[in-house]
């Protein structure tokens, strides 16, 4: 098959990419590098990287069987920091993305998020649930776009008939997270590491389930085999408090890290799992790689890039 991958020099994305490729696939990605890095794309001869904002018209030369609509910067420091890029990319960029599906008559993926539940007043969520999100609020530049993103995909799929697929992704982490990218993940393991102090944000009692970037993987290639055009949550249920993941990659990295205190961001959802019981009645995918697993995998990779090195 051939494949666009928009956002595909980015974590998630690149990912996603390096499997398409090992299964023999041609893909184009097309992506700005706001917050992923051409360094995350390996050379190779059915790969073509485009260097492209997506909120801009994006046309693509020759026949195409999937767009895969990943592009958007997906932290909560990038919320605050560039929500207009956000906005649009979740906006300009899904109708972007949906117009060339349409062109081609390829089908659809739209990478969603989590935070289209908000600060969840149902625990855990259900696709069903439909959220709680304040459309004021420094998140909802993320929040809203995503919304915005599966309403407009929806809609196409009704008016124009796209085939298409909205995977709800929850916390996921694992190699090629921005040192900087601000998010819990890769800044406790980059400061647990660098013996630097861990910042928890308000008490730590907030939870989040977090998810190894192969099993997320693994659920999009199963969404994309499925026919179900509905969205789906793929994240692990198995879920933690702040404090709790602090103490788990201060121990793993053998730190002599302080745990600090620093003021919970404005909107900070208070709790997170998924329900999964769509994803593994439907595509047959459960999550498999256990937080400490990944983690592990996670210290060696910011290991690897020397971080906290002199
Ligand atoms: N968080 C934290 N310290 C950090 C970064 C994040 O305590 O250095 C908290 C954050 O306030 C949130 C949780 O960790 O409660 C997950 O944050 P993240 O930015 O990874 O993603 P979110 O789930 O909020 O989108």
């Amino acid at each position: 098959m051939r494949l666009v991958v928009t956002g595909g020099a980015g974590f998630v994305g690149s990912h996603l990419v390096d499997k398409l490729i090992f299964s023999g696939h041609e893909v184009v990605v097309i992506d700005n590098l706001i917050t992923g890095s051409d360094r995350n794309l390996t050379l190779n001869k059915n790969l073509t990287f485009i260097e492209q904002n997506v909120a801009e018209y994006i046309d693509v030369e020759g026949k195409v069987d999937w767009v895969l609509h990943l592009a958007s910067p997906a932290s909560p420091a990038d919320f605050k920091r560039i929500p207009i890029p956000i906005l649009k990319a979740g906006s300009m960029g899904t109708i972007n993305a949906l117009g060339l599906a349409k062109a081609k008559k390829a089908k659809f993926l739209l990478a969603s998020t989590s935070e289209v539940y908000g600060d969840p007043q149902e625990h855990p969520q259900k696709e069903s649930y439909v959220g709680h999100v304040d459309c004021t609020s420094p998140r909802a530049a993320y929040d809203e776009a995503k919304r915005f993103a599966e309403a407009v995909t929806m809609a196409y799929y009704r008016f124009h008939n796209i085939d298409v697929r909205i995977v709800r992704i929850f916390n996921t982490y694992g190699p090629r997270m921005r040192t900087d990218d601000g998010r819990v993940v890769s800044n406790f393991v980059t400061q647990a590491i660098a013996n630097k102090p861990i910042t928890v944000y308000g008490d730590g009692t907030q939870t989040r389930s977090f998810q190894y970037i192969s099993d997320l993987v693994e659920g999009i290639l199963k969404l994309m085999e499925s026919s179900y055009h509905l969205p789906v949550n793929i994240g692990n249920p198995h879920e933690f408090t702040v404090m709790e993941l602090a103490k788990i990659v201060k121990r793993l990295t053998n730190s002599e890290s302080e745990i600090i205190f620093k003021p919970l961001p404005e909107a900070d959802p208070k709790c997170r799992r998924p329900d999964i019981s769509v994803a593994k009645n439907i595509l047959k995918w459960e999550p498999k790689v256990e937080l400490q697993e990944g983690l592990k995998k996670t210290v060696e990779y910011y290991k690897s890039l020397k971080v906290g090195s002199a």
